[in-house]
């Protein structure tokens, strides 16, 4: 049995309990991360725990912890788990209230830390590259509620995720308000056209992907690529030559068909492999925790 750190203990995740009064539960009022261990190392720590509090902060959730204490209780996590590799999972909620929405009136955030297994996709999908669609719904506009803040809201995601599976598949693109390309329900997303890769910019209503930072700043230098943050619009999706998408959970992705239309030559492409293949490698060597 797993154990889960818990509001500053470990129990054993039978034992680990949130109330129902919590308003992370009620109201989905919290933020999360996710989080990949590899060969012993946690691949971009600092990164998530930083962005975890400012989502935090972006909500005026006080979790109570430093970045510190909040490192160290994940590297406890890890070690009592004697987990290798894995998957991460660090959650603030904001504590047991009244059955009102005031978040004042919560004393104190409940933290906890989930240390598990993960596989999101199939080894064939890596392969063959996955199919995906658009969703009809767009991404939630920044004005309302900014996708940068990992809240527990997620929503506006799931219904998009359900559109996907609705469609018979995994993953869906998700436009911004203006019908600018976004990301997808928890991936980002890149597109290559003559060689040439492009992303959309953090403007466009989207989380700031950690693998999506990683891939831009040291895969695509290593590989020899500068990648374009850029409005894209939907057209030029369809039209690419390889499309591939990022996330802690997805890592690199290529994708082979959206909606209809095939991708390229509807498999994995050249650039889209080589960014799979050296992302594997970088990680399983001696992933970064900065
Ligand atoms: N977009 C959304 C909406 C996500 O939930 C995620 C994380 N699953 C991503 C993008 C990818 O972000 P990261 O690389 O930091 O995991």
């Amino acid at each position: 049995m797993s154990k889960i750190w818990i509001d500053g203990k470990l129990v054993d995740s039978s034992e680990a309990k949130v109330s129902v009064f919590d308003h992370g539960l009620l109201y989905g009022d919290g933020c999360f991360e996710g989080i990949r261990i590899y060969n012993d190392r946690i691949f971009k720590l600092r990164s998530h725990v930083k962005r975890m509090f400012e989502s935090a902060a972006a909500i005026r959730l006080q979790p109570g912890y430093s970045i510190e204490e909040i490192e160290h209780a994940i590297r406890e996590t890890v070690k009592i788990n004697e987990r290798q590799n894995g998957y991460i999972r660090l959650v603030f909620t904001r504590g047991i209230g009244t059955l009102g929405l005031n978040p004042f009136l919560c004393p104190t955030a409940t933290v906890f830390i989930i240390v598990e297994k993960i596989k999101l996709y199939t080894d064939e999908m890596y392969e063959e590259g996955m199919s995906i669609i658009v969703a009809q719904r767009p991404r939630i506009p920044t004005q309302c509620l900014d996708p940068k803040v990992k809240s527990l809201n997620y929503m506006n995601n799931i219904l998009g995720k359900i559109e996907a599976i609705d469609a018979g598949v995994l993953e869906a693109l998700m436009l911004n308000i203006e019908g600018k390309v976004a990301e997808c329900t928890g991936d980002n997303i890149f597109i290559i056209k003559d060689g040439i890769i492009a992303t959309p910019p953090v403007e466009s209503g989207i989380l700031h992907g950690i693998t999506r930072r990683f891939v831009i700043d040291d895969v695509a230098p290593t590989l020899g690529y500068t990648v374009e943050e850029r409005d894209i619009e939907l057209e030029e999706v369809m039209a690419a030559d390889e499309v591939f998408l990022t996330g802690t959970a997805a890592e690199v992705i290529g994708v082979s068909h959206i909606g209809d239309t095939a991708i390229g030559c509807s498999k994995v492409g050249p650039i889209t492999h080589a960014f799979v293949e050296e992302f594997r490698n970088r990680v399983a060597q001696d992933a970064p925790e900065d």
